[in-house]
């Protein structure tokens, strides 16, 4: 299985499962692990990009369409990355600054870093 299918199916049974206390904890940590596969998938990415940059500048040349297309690829993993940084705070039950991005509790009125109003 891909990662990208194994990432949807677990947002997919993340979604499903709801409010069940162990699960939870079992979604939190799966979601984990794809999060650092995609983050590690965006670095290797980025190397990719480096060295096909460095390539085609030795060689003289223009930079070929593959990094535009490990570009698209990388802002793809990057949302992907933040929907699960999204649900994994959803199943913490903590909610995230629209100011700082910080997370935190759902209940707090205001963003202990930056001080923002929370809706
Ligand atoms: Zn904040």
């Amino acid at each position: 299985m891909d990662v990208i299918t194994s990432i949807k199916e677990t947002l997919g049974k993340a979604i499903k499962t709801g409010v069940d206390k162990s699960n939870e904890i079992v979604e939190i940590t799966k979601l984990k692990f794809a999060l650092s596969d995609i983050e590690s998938d965006i670095s290797k990415l980025m190397r990719d990009i480096g060295e096909s940059v460095y390539e085609a500048y030795k060689e003289n040349k223009e930079p070929d369409e593959e990094i535009n297309a490990n570009c698209a690829l990388i802002a793809e993993k990057y949302e992907q990355a933040e929907e699960m940084r999204a649900k994994i705070n959803e199943l913490k039950k903590l909610t995230q600054c629209p100011k700082c991005g910080c997370a935190m509790d759902k209940d707090a009125q205001f963003c202990s870093k930056c001080g923002e109003k929370l809706a």
